[in-house]
Order: C-alpha cells, then structure tokens, then sequence
C-alpha cells in the first residue's frame, strides 16, 4: 500500500503512515462514524498557498472541508485556554504533517 500523503509503501494493516503520520484510508471502514462521503480526505498536506504561520490550519480546513477562519479561531481559543496544547500540538502537526510537494515533483492527482 503506498501512502497518499508522502508516496512512500507501507504496510497494509497501516492504520497511519509511521513515516509522515497521514492517515491511511485502508480496507477497513471509517472509525468515527463522520463519514463525509462524496469529498474524501485527499490526504492531510499543508498548503503552500493560504499558509499564515506553517500552513497546518490551512491544511486542516482543506483536508476536512472546514472554514480556514473557524479552524485559525479554535486553534488560537485552544492555545490560550490550554497552552500547552497550542503550544506542543502546533509545533507537532507542523512537523507531523507533510508539506504540499512542489507542483511537478509528483503526478498530477485530482485537486
Ligand atoms: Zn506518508
């Protein structure tokens, strides 16, 4: 199975990808029962357009279908209620999830 996010092969039981994080849409049905059905998650990537800090709000709002404001809202309501959720969690997911490969380094998928 090769990871939508990084393109690297992982193992097919894969759950998450070990080496950019992404989660892996595998055989097995969704866990939550949100199903969003007609768009699915391409893949989490942080954009290079839209980005305000390392692209991760943007990246959430795209890959999920939520508004970019309301996830720059939570994010920063997060971050000032528990600190040390913002403060680790940005930084985390800013490292965790993959940066959007440069336009011609990869196949062209479906934007
Ligand atoms: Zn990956």
């Amino acid at each position: 199975m090769i990871c939508k996010a990084c393109g690297n092969e992982i193992s097919a039981e894969s759950k998450f990808c070990p080496l950019c994080g992404a989660a892996v849409s595998g055989s097995s049905g969704p866990r939550s029962g949100q199903n969003i059905g007609a768009s699915p998650v391409q893949g989490l990537v942080r954009p290079r357009e839209g980005r305000m800090i390392a692209g991760v709000c943007a990246g959430l709002s795209r890959a999920y279908g939520w508004d970019i404001s309301m996830v720059r809202v939570i994010t920063v309501l997060v971050t000032i209620v528990l600190p040390p959720v913002g403060i680790l969690g940005y930084p985390a997911a800013w490292l965790l999830v993959p940066g959007e490969p440069l336009p011609g380094t990869i196949p062209a998928r479906n934007l």
